[in-house]
């Protein structure tokens, strides 16, 4: 059973291989620590579309296997992808020491435990553009997460004859977040992140696996849920969906600010209106100096992480549309709270170090995080 759904497994990230090689085009992408800048294959939204038009068209016309593929076989998956997540770990880990893609760009810490979870090298490739971060952080879990949501309505359609409107709400409300993610290169998982254990296990099995939790929930949680699949009322759904689409533009639109603001050098509009920002400067790990700039525009200019904002009302809404029935879909909030806090204090850290008094100068003319005159 393993075996077959290892190979299962097999072939669906061959396939998005296969896509990931042939589809799209290059881009440049920041500067890593050592001062090089990788140019990357991007496509993911291309790929996520040709996968999810293939199962639509499988489950309506094909039929080459049940839509419900993914629930039937859930505790096989969460085992065939853990050893994936793992497999691609170590690979990474002993890479690093025997023929590293750039070894100027490698973190040695002397804490072989620390190198191994959060990784030594910074884009760890294999040829010219098999790209490690960028496939495992853009497609297999991201693609998965939206497939799984689908399985999940196709069970509830075998099971009951009908979907709930609130597995609706949690599949268009995480497919307009996970469509757009693949626009911004500028993440800090790309970016600043190095290639260990932390995004390998985390894209393979964390991300597909806890971010579908709510939809999983509806169903397994016990006998109550699987006979009671939960339909909301109209004003209950309203608000979900209210709050999950605030959030999503929230979310959104500042990741799109710093794109275009980023991509443009600050020739752009934010608002109507030609960007302000702080001039920075900051030297890499060549000792070469080189400038940036910090928008204090549009949402960069309400709070200096707005976009973890809008991600944190969209994960609210998710797990309202599990209803009140049981607190584990609750889970989820708690979890991405904790999450995008501790990422949110790491990036400024981060940021402190580079940019030193060009950081405080930010700060002081954006002072909150999360939410002007809380936090
Ligand atoms: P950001 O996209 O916010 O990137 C932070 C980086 O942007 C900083 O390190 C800095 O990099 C640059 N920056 C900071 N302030 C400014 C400014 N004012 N003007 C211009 N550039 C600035 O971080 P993430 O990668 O964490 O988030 C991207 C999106 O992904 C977010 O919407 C987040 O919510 C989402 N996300 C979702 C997760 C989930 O599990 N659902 C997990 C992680 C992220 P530099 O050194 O280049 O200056």
């Amino acid at each position: 059973m393993l075996l077959h759904i290892l190979n299962h497994i097999m072939l669906s990230r061959t396939f998005l291989l296969v896509l990931f090689i042939c589809v799209g085009g290059v881009q440049e992408g920041a500067r890593t620590p050592a001062g090089l800048i990788n140019k990357y294959e991007v496509n993911g939204l291309q790929c996520w579309i040709i996968t999810h038009v293939l199962w639509v068209a499988n489950a309506q016309y094909f039929h080459w296997f049940s839509p419900t593929i993914i629930i039937d076989n859930w505790i096989p998956l969460l085992w065939c992808t853990n050893i994936l997540g793992y497999a691609v770990s170590t690979l990474a880990f002993i890479k690093a020491y025997l023929f590293p893609t750039n070894p100027e760009d490698c973190k040695f810490t002397g804490n072989i435990f620390y190198n191994y979870m959060m990784g030594i090298e910074f884009n760890p490739r294999i040829g010219k553009w098999f790209d490690f971060k960028l496939f495992f952080n853009g497609r297999p879990g991201i693609v998965a997460w939206t497939l799984i949501n689908l399985s999940y309505a196709a069970k509830q359609q075998e099971l009951y004859g009908y979907v709930t409107n609130s597995m609706i709400l949690v599949n268009v409300l995480q497919v307009s977040h996970v469509a757009t993610r693949w626009h911004y290169k500028t993440t800090i998982d790309i970016c600043h992140d190095h290639f260990g254990w932390y995004l390998g296990w985390g894209d393979c099995v964390w991300l597909p696996f806890l971010y579908t939790l709510q939809v999983y929930s509806l169903f397994y949680l016990g006998l109550y849920l699987v006979y009671n699949p939960i339909q909301l009322s109209t004003p209950h759904a309203a608000g979900v969906l209210i709050l999950g689409l605030v959030g999503y533009y929230i979310f959104r639109s500042t990741n799109h600010q710093k794109d275009l603001f980023r991509r443009t050098e600050g020739n752009c509009k934010i608002w109507g209106k030609k960007p302000t920002f702080i001039e920075c400067s900051y030297r890499s790990a060549d000792g070469g100096i080189h400038k940036s700039k910090l928008m204090t525009s549009g949402f960069w200019g309400v709070a200096r992480h707005m976009n973890y904002t809008g991600d944190l009302m969209g994960s609210l809404a998710y797990c309202l549309a599990c209803g009140g029935e049981h607190l584990l879909p609750y889970f989820y909030i708690v979890y991405m709270t904790i999450l995008l806090v501790h990422r949110c204090i790491r990036d400024e850290h981060r940021c402190s170090n580079k940019y030193s008094k060009d950081w405080v100068r930010y700060t002081a003319a954006v002072p909150y995080r999360l939410l002007p005159n809380i936090f």
